[in-house]
């Protein structure tokens, strides 16, 4: 295989022009800033000018900017309204805390899992079935940028082929939502959207607008659980720090056994315990906006579609609204199940957490991350528990990444449920940080004192 970061260095140093079609950005119909492939962008490139957080889902780039204000989830969230519009009702107590509302949990994957796909395909196999059903007219999915494997470019795709050659995670910003141009202009009134979370809690903020202004008469929302995106170049750099030949890459996952599995392209698989991820050379290299998401697992789409909270080697489905239900009904016959289960217990290791977090320890010596290592993997929460463990350990982390960074846009940015599905730790965190959880729990506290 082609060296991926020569080539897409070889396009971003081109002013845009794509060495495999031969084509500049601009002529490709895709959202451009100035002549330049935009997911090849820098942070500071991409995001110049832009509120202090955003993800880059695309909206601005769109004619719906103007819809910014009203719908950015980093303006204000609007997590619980939207529940209540999709399910009549916001998250009970239990899972929905961590994973949102849903109506069934499945671990399942393709009885033939589709080729190129980042994991039996299950996510493109159903865009797919889409098309060829005719209940949809267009797919919005990120296929790779030209030149690239791991660079998006959102695409609007109208075939069954379209949307299973954009296969694979393209593990970068993705402006997804500035297809809601093509949309218009293709005259699209059946869609489905394939996304992260917060393009699909922008989406799903906007909809009601949207629906008016584009005439859509049916929008299926396929959701897949994100966390810690990166720009491209960020990415690069990510790879160069763990892997020992970073350029032969052309699959890699964190999986469930906590550890990063990166296949390159003679098939070896080379794998490295998060243990042993050199930190503190990241510093810098994920968005503001990526470290303030509260939405780890998709609340708001009608379907969501990973893996982490089934076994190694088996997706984790969360079928959430009527419309999802439809959409689990269709791929059903395709799929192979089996049980969700859980073991360990998240909750023992979670004060230690709260702690680190509090107060950064060092990098424990080889043969102690070894150890280390070896107890997740054995002892560690498996199954729904390691979702549970790795969802609490995220919204933990970018609460104190919040308050540290941007104190302010916490009453905005943060959900309820988040405060709710911490409330088990409340203690170990005011133990740690010296204030409360819970911003509510301060004001009581000082109201009933004054
Ligand atoms: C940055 C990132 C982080 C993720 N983190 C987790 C996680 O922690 N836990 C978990 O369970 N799952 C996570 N996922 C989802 C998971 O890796 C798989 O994408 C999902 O399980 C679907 O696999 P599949 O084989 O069904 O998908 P495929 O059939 O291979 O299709 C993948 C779909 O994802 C879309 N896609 C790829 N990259 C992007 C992108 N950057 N932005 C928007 N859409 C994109 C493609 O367009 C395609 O439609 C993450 C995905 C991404 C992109
Ligand atoms: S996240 Fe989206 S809506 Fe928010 S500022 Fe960025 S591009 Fe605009
Ligand atoms: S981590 Fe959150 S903000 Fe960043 S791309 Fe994923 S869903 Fe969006």
């Amino acid at each position: 295989m082609a060296s991926d970061s020569s080539t897409a260095a070889s396009i971003a140093t081109s002013g845009g022009i794509d060495p495999v079609t031969g084509l500049d950005a601009a002529d490709l119909g895709v959202p451009a800033k100035g002549l330049r492939e935009p997911t090849l962008l820098s942070q500071d490139e991409r995001l110049r000018g832009r509120p202090k957080l955003c993800s880059d889902c695309g909206l601005c780039d769109s004619q719906f900017k103007t819809l910014m204000a009203s719908s950015c989830t980093f303006v204000r969230q609007h997590i619980p309204d939207i529940e209540q519009r999709l399910h009549g009702r916001t998250r009970r107590a239990g899972d929905e805390l961590c994973f949102g509302v849903f109506r069934s949990m499945h671990a399942a994957r393709m009885q033939q899992p589709q080729p190129g796909a980042q994991w039996s395909g299950l996510v493109t196999s159903l865009g797919a079935k889409l098309l060829e059903t005719g209940q949809v007219e267009g797919v919005i999915t990120a296929a790779s940028a030209p030149g690239t494997r791991f660079a998006p470019r959102p695409m609007l795709a109208r075939t069954p082929d379209a949307v299973r050659a954009s296969a694979g995670n393209k593990p970068c910003l993705s402006p997804n939502l500035a297809l809601l141009d093509q949309v218009r202009e293709a005259g699209i009134r059946r869609l489905a959207f394939i996304g992260t979370g917060c393009q699909v809690q922008i989406l799903r903020a906007a909809e009601p607008q949207l629906r008016a202004e584009l005439g859509l008469e049916r929008l299926d929302v396929i959701g897949i659980p994100c966390s810690d995106n990166v720009t491209y170049p960020d990415l690069q750099f990510f790879l160069h720090q763990v892997s020992r030949s970073p350029d032969t890459i052309v699959h890699y996952e964190f999986m469930q056994d906590y550890s990063l599995w990166m296949r390159h392209d003679d098939g070896e698989i080379e794998r490295v315990n998060f243990i042993d991820f050199p930190m503190d050379k990241l510093d810098g290299v994920f968005p503001s906006a990526c470290l303030s998401c509260f939405d780890y697992a998709n609340s708001l789409a009608d379907i969501t579609i990973g893996y982490m909270g089934a076994r190694l080697g088996w997706q984790w489905l969360l079928v959430r609204t009527e419309r999802g239900q439809a959409l689990f009904d269709l791929i059903k016959p395709q799929l192979e199940f089996r049980e969700l289960d859980s073991a360990g217990d998240r909750r023992r290791g979670m004060p230690r957490y709260i702690h680190m977090l509090a107060e950064p320890p060092g990098k424990p010596p080889k043969l102690i991350r070894k150890l280390i290592a070896f107890l997740q993997r054995h002892r560690g929460p498996r199954g729904l528990e390691f979702a549970r463990a790795v969802i609490e350990m995220k919204l933990l982390r970018n609460l104190h990444y919040l308050r540290t960074h941007f104190p302010r846009f916490e009453a905005r940015v943060v959900h309820p449920a988040v405060y709710q599905a911490l409330a088990p730790y409340a203690q170990d965190y005011a133990d740690s940080f010296g204030r409360p959880l819970d911003p509510k729990a301060a004001t009581s506290v000082s109201d009933s004192k004054g």
